[in-house]
């Protein structure tokens, strides 16, 4: 994606009482940082997606989502300045096409199309647009759809987990622990298919319901990474699963962001430092350790969640 070309994402200290008791260095990696519309983590697992949209003869590129993805929006973004023509399809017949999420894929000119959730979920498993599949559900595109390339939602493949191995080759410090939030677990693979014997992985998972760790060895074999380190999943049991907020999140959203003047979104980057206060008030990260959090962005999704969950509508700016 050599005309999208960013910057490495800045690695920041974060100072706070709780980490200096512990004896913990705790870092931050700017992810959310690397582009103001290609947030973080999906900015990396476009990289090599489009990559092969340069050296193929492909028009198009389409992909999928639910209605406040974050990956529909980067994908959207991301086209818009490389002018790539783009479509996104969507799960479910109702979703409302007017929220701030697809309204802002509409405004970076995708075009946008709702399917039924049956159809979606066999839609997504393609990996090419010209299938039989594709033809009969989305017959006025027929024409265009077979030279459009297909990213998986998410952009969950192996050319994303090779973009985000690349995230560990930036780090400016040595870390004994890498952490990062959960959800298809493509970030997480290309974390451990760098992570050295000596570090170790830590996903906070933004799901439930899941055999997590089931879940990542099926994904690790899926992108044939044997990772050299040990890893670990934190289950999301505090919450109540997926995009699923309480008082307590909210709370300790504010405070975050208060203290250290970074905004978080409630679904991944919230619930992964929670986890982290968490693990090291009840000792479970050994004094000496330096820890480093990936922020994967995703903000875009929090006035969404917000109109959602009735919020006030605050924003922090740095
Ligand atoms: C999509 C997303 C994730 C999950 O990444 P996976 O590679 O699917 O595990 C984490 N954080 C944010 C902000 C995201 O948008």
């Amino acid at each position: 994606m050599s005309k999208l070309k960013l910057e490495h994402s800045p690695e920041q200290k974060l100072q706070h009482p709780v980490f200096d008791q512990a004896g913990v260095e705790v870092f931050v990696k700017r992810d959310d940082l690397l582009h103001p519309d290609v947030s973080g983590n999906k900015w990396r697992k476009l990289k090599y997606n489009l990559e092969l949209f340069y050296n193929s003869n492909y028009t198009g590129v389409l992909s999928f989502g639910g209605a406040f993805s974050n990956h529909l929006v980067a994908t959207a973004a991301a086209c818009a300045e490389l002018e790539i023509p783009c479509v996104g399809i969507v799960r479910g017949l109702h979703v409302d096409l007017e929220n701030d999420s697809l309204s802002r894929c509409r405004s970076f000119g995708m075009r946008l199309i709702p399917v039924e959730i049956k159809v979606y979920d066999q839609l997504a498993r393609f990996s090419t647009a010209n299938s039989e599949v594709f033809r009969n559900s989305l017959s006025d595109l027929a024409d265009e759809l077979p030279n459009y390339l297909a990213i998986p939602e998410g952009g969950a493949n192996a050319f994303g987990k090779q973009g985000c191995a690349e995230i560990v080759e930036e780090f400016h410090n040595e870390y004994d622990l890498v952490m990062c939030p959960l959800g298809s677990a493509t970030t997480f693979c290309g974390l451990l298919s760098a992570l050295s014997e000596k570090q170790k992985g830590i996903a906070v998972a933004a799901l439930k319901g899941v055999e997590l760790e089931h879940f990542v060895e099926q994904k690790l074999d899926e992108f044939a990474v044997k990772p050299k380190c040990e890893w670990e999943v934190i289950q999301e049991d505090k919450f109540g699963g997926f995009a699923k907020i309480n008082q307590e999140l909210i709370r300790f959203k504010e405070d975050f962001e208060t203290h250290f003047s970074i905004e978080l979104d409630y679904i991944y980057t919230c619930k992964m430092f929670f986890h982290l206060f968490d693990m090291v008030k009840n000792g479970q990260i050994k004094r000496g350790s330096r820890v480093l959090c990936i922020h994967t962005g995703g903000l875009q999704g929090n006035s969404s969640i917000k109109k959602r969950y009735r919020l006030k509508q605050i924003s922090v700016r740095n």
